[in-house]
């Protein structure tokens, strides 16, 4: 039976994967959109900082320094210059310095390619124990690169699953890695899907101001939808395109 605005947050999520693994196109697991290693610094570059600045400081920062030791290796604050485009450069520089350093000197190389072999839970603890690397860097980290089942949620995530009643109004961003998770099939490539179409959701109709409801297929059961425009009615619902369409714009990375 279809989720309603009544469904219990389960019901709400598994409704909300079914609803956008129609709306958006599917993902699948065969090829990591970068290395792990690139992911884990990416990432820490991204905190409050747009995808193309994020992109901006990691290739200015290895155009200065050639490779990691060499970013390891340089004067902090240069580094903080090269990577001037994120938001706190001032603070991220020593923090990836340390994080390089830490790999380098448990590992003796800079790969992570070894938690692979390592449980879930091993590999949270240990990338969780690094400086500055949350909850959402560690999962995007190992459902990404290493396929292990774990869900990140950012703020996109985090608004829709609020909005929608899959976690509650006061549910922070931290728990709702766990609750959500708990909702969901302990399989990477679900955990994929819900994460990368909910992130897209986010970014692309369910704004943080004035969400684009009208093209949304997750009216029918949107706790915001139903307190803002009351249940959605037939000729709404009838109303809703099938699918993204790309004449709206590219689906971010
Ligand atoms: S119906 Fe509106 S508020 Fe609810 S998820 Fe869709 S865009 Fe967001």
């Amino acid at each position: 039976m279809p989720a309603t605005y009544a469904s219990s947050p389960a019901e709400k999520t598994q409704e909300n994967h079914a609803a956008l693994n129609r709306f958006y196109p599917p993902l699948t697991l065969d090829k990591p959109r970068r290395s792990p290693m690139r992911e884990l610094i990416s990432t820490v570059l991204s905190h409050r900082t747009t995808h193309a600045d994020e992109e901006l400081a990691y290739d200015r920062m290895l155009e200065a320094f050639g490779d990691w030791a060499g970013v390891l290796a340089a004067p902090t604050a240069e580094l903080a210059h090269a990577i001037r485009t994120t938001r706190w450069p001032d603070t991220q520089a020593p923090r990836i310095q340390e994080i390089l350093r830490r790999i380098k000197a448990e590992r003796g190389e800079f790969s992570l390619d070894f938690l692979s072999d390592w449980t879930t839970e091993q590999a949270m603890d240990w990338l969780n124990d690094m400086p500055g690397i949350g909850l959402k860097t560690a999962s995007l980290v190992l459902l990404f690169n290493f396929h292990k089942p774990v869900l990140p949620v950012d703020a996109h995530v985090h608004r829709v699953a609020q909005r929608v009643g899959m976690i509650g109004p006061k549910v922070s961003v931290e728990k709702a890695h766990q609750l959500l998770l708990e909702q969901l099939p302990k399989d990477a490539l679900t955990l994929l899907n819900f994460h990368k179409h909910n992130y897209w959701h986010g970014q692309q109709i369910c704004f943080f101001l004035k969400p684009n409801c009208a093209r949304c297929p997750l009216k029918g059961f949107c706790n915001y939808y139903q307190e803002h425009f009351g249940p959605a009615t037939l000729e709404a619902l009838a109303a809703t395109p099938a699918h993204w369409d790309e004449a709206w714009g590219k689906l971010p990375h």
